[in-house]
């Protein structure tokens, strides 16, 4: 823990908006001040932040369920850190607390807009994965979005990821008869049949739609889907009657600059009497929170669920991890020791 009060502290800043893929140019490191505290306040040394792909869509300049990123303005997203100076009784100096001001290595906030976490349950930066916004994506998502019943088939794209790692972890323990995951490279895949995947595809081996039947002689029941386009089609096309598909994001068009071209076949939902819900994962939040924590409290401690985290070192290789993230260099949670 870095004792000694800083003044001032380093933040990584948006240069410019991408046009397509984000390069370092789009980011600045700049020294921002840390103003003296007043109650109810404290001043956080960040340790471990998270990159995520939705940040990508704050990078334009566009109306979304988040603002857009400021040029200029530092950016921020979930971060945990050690409170370091404190002005709240509630929260005294030693605290690990997760809060959102992360893309910096210090900040000073609110008490109310941090939380506690306990690090004797698990380690700081499980709580910006497996215990954080990626567990509760996962677990919402498949409960609430996609309305997931025991017997169910499941597949899930990005499954190699934060977020699909767990989504295919929590359908096996919800009772999925058949779980099946989707990534992009052959380690992935291998790790996905480590974590109970009952199968798993490499989408850059052909065709998804074709990958996927084989996946799944029966059809699907549930999608939960990370990735839109083709593989968003593929599941159309194997989707039972009654299919429910959970739309989480559409990672394959973050960086583009042209309209989808995927899924073509959108008028099979008719005849099979698809659900396709979008969600956002701050309408579930309060709602799932604490039964998302009770489960987890039984899952975890009982080694029932495994998690990946890929660590990059330093703030000035937090672009870089962000940019990397987008390619799939990943295996589960990139985060960024600070
Ligand atoms: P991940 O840890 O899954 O990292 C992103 C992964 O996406 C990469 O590792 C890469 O893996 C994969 N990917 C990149 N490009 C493509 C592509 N063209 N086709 C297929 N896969 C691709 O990120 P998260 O788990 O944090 O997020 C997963 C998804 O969930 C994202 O779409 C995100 O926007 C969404 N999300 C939505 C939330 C909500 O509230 N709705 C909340 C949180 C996340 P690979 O090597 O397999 O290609």
């Amino acid at each position: 823990m870095n004792t000694t009060r800083p003044t001032t502290t380093r933040a990584v800043h948006l240069a410019s908006r991408p046009d397509g893929v984000p390069t370092q140019d789009n980011f600045r490191i700049e020294e921002i001040s840390l103003p003296e505290l007043s109650d109810g306040q404290i001043l956080v040394a960040n340790d471990v932040m998270s990159v995520d792909p939705y940040m990508r869509g704050r990078m334009n300049d566009v109306k979304s369920y988040v603002p857009p990123f400021q040029i200029d303005q530092p950016l921020d997203g979930g971060v945990v850190g050690t409170v370091i100076e404190s002005r709240s009784e509630g929260v005294p100096e030693g605290s690990h607390v997760v809060h959102q001001l992360g893309w910096r290595e210090h900040a000073v906030l609110n008490v109310d807009d941090a939380r506690i976490i306990d690090t004797d349950i698990a380690p700081a930066s499980a709580y910006l994965s497996v215990l954080g916004m990626t567990g509760l994506t996962a677990y919402a998502g498949l409960t609430r979005a996609a309305e997931m019943k025991a017997g169910d088939v499941v597949f899930v794209s990005g499954a190699a990821g934060a977020v699909g790692s767990m989504v295919g972890q929590l359908a096996r323990l919800l009772g999925a008869s058949r779980v099946i995951g989707s990534a992009g490279t052959d380690a992935k895949v291998a790790r996905l049949r480590d974590l109970g995947f009952d199968a798993a595809f490499n989408y850059h081996d052909g065709p998804a739609t074709k990958l996927l039947g084989q996946a799944a002689p029966d059809g699907i029941d549930v999608y939960y889907d990370n990735v839109g386009g083709d593989h968003l089609e593929a599941a159309i096309d194997h989707l039972n009657i009654d299919g429910r598909v959970a739309m989480c994001g559409a990672i394959s068009q973050y960086n583009s600059v042209e309209p989808p071209c995927a899924p073509r076949n959108l008028a099979l939902a008719i005849g099979k009497r698809l659900t396709l819900r979008g969600f956002v994962i701050a309408k579930y939040a309060e709602e799932v929170f604490p039964e998302f924590q009770q489960r987890m409290a039984e899952w975890l401690p009982a080694d029932k669920i495994r998690w990946d985290e890929t660590f990059r070192d330093g703030l000035d290789a937090a672009p870089q991890a962000f940019i990397d993230m987008l390619d799939g260099a990943n295996t589960g949670k990139m985060l960024v020791r600070l």
